[in-house]
């Protein structure tokens, strides 16, 4: 474990970190992840991305990297640069267990010390490439052993902005989301906002949307509970189309450029 007050190596030329965390999984937090770094991006910042889904790291895939792999250098572990830094964007780099699994097909089966050991890995032994101005974690869902080593490991590193909460609107109302925010509150995470995604449908023919589930729950929380609310992400069938397509790097902006939730994902980062 990091000592008191001692920032691990591979994060002191780190400017911002945000966790990205839901109470149950499939409500998009590996999307808002891609989405939060892609808009960043795109506002010329230079974003690390670490997916800490042991279990079910999707990020390669989402990305369009899931043949490539992580190296191991005499400094550490060298991330997969998912975009070079160009004249008008940012770069992006991944480290996601994914990449050190065989197939998709392939599972984790670990006890909790083993995931732990891993996740101070991933904190400690990878050579970001010069700044990172944010490093966006990827949680699985719930609070599991992957939250209490995250919480253990960046106690004491500055600077840890705090959590995104992920909920969609039929979840808005369960006890999950509030447990998720407990948790934060027991290990001394700020909350930076919740964001309420599948929230409402827009029909690619009419750019209409239709609120499928009720929609408004997440600000409605977030009013109860005074924290911040980030706004509302509709579903996209863009969206699916481009973490569903293997994509090239210049093909995946492309399509993100294209997706209906890009302004509204860019105006909340
Ligand atoms: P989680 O990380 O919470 O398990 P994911 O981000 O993997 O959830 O999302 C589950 C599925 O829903 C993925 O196939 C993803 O492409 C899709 N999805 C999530 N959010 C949206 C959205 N706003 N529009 C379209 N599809 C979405």
């Amino acid at each position: 474990m990091t000592s008191e007050g001692q920032v691990p190596r591979s994060l002191s030329n780190v400017r911002h970190i945000l966790l990205v965390l839901s109470g149950k999984g499939g409500v998009g937090k590996s999307s808002v992840t891609t989405q939060t770094a892609m808009a960043l991006v795109n506002k010329g910042f230079n974003v690390g991305v670490l997916d800490i889904d042991l279990t079910g790291p999707s990020l390669p895939r989402m990305f369009g990297v899931e043949l490539h792999q992580i190296h191991q250098s005499r400094a550490g572990w060298v991330p997969v640069t998912v975009y070079p830094r160009t004249e008008t964007r940012g770069s992006l780099s991944l480290i996601s267990l994914g990449f050190l699994l065989g197939s998709r097909s392939s599972s984790v089966v670990w006890r909790g010390p083993k995931k732990t050991a891993m996740i101070r890995q991933f904190l400690s032994d990878v050579v970001w490439t010069g700044t990172l101005d944010y490093l966006i974690i990827d949680t699985p869902p719930g609070t599991s052993d992957e939250h209490i080593a995250i919480a253990e490991e960046l106690r004491w590193a500055q600077p840890l902005d705090g959590a995104i909460i992920v909920t969609t609107p039929q979840q808005v109302a369960t006890a999950d989301v509030r447990k998720e925010i407990n948790f934060c509150k027991k290990v001394g995470f700020e909350i930076v906002g919740v964001v309420e995604n599948m929230s409402g449908f827009i029909c690619p023919h009419c750019a209409e949307c239709t609120n499928i589930f009720l929609s408004g729950g997440g600000e409605a929380l977030s009013k109860q509970l005074d924290l911040p609310y980030l706004g509302n992400i509709p579903i996209d069938p863009r969206f699916v189309e481009m973490v569903e397509t293997q994509s090239d790097e210049n093909k995946l902006i492309d399509l993100y450029e294209k997706c209906e939730l890009k302004p509204i994902v860019e105006g909340m980062v």
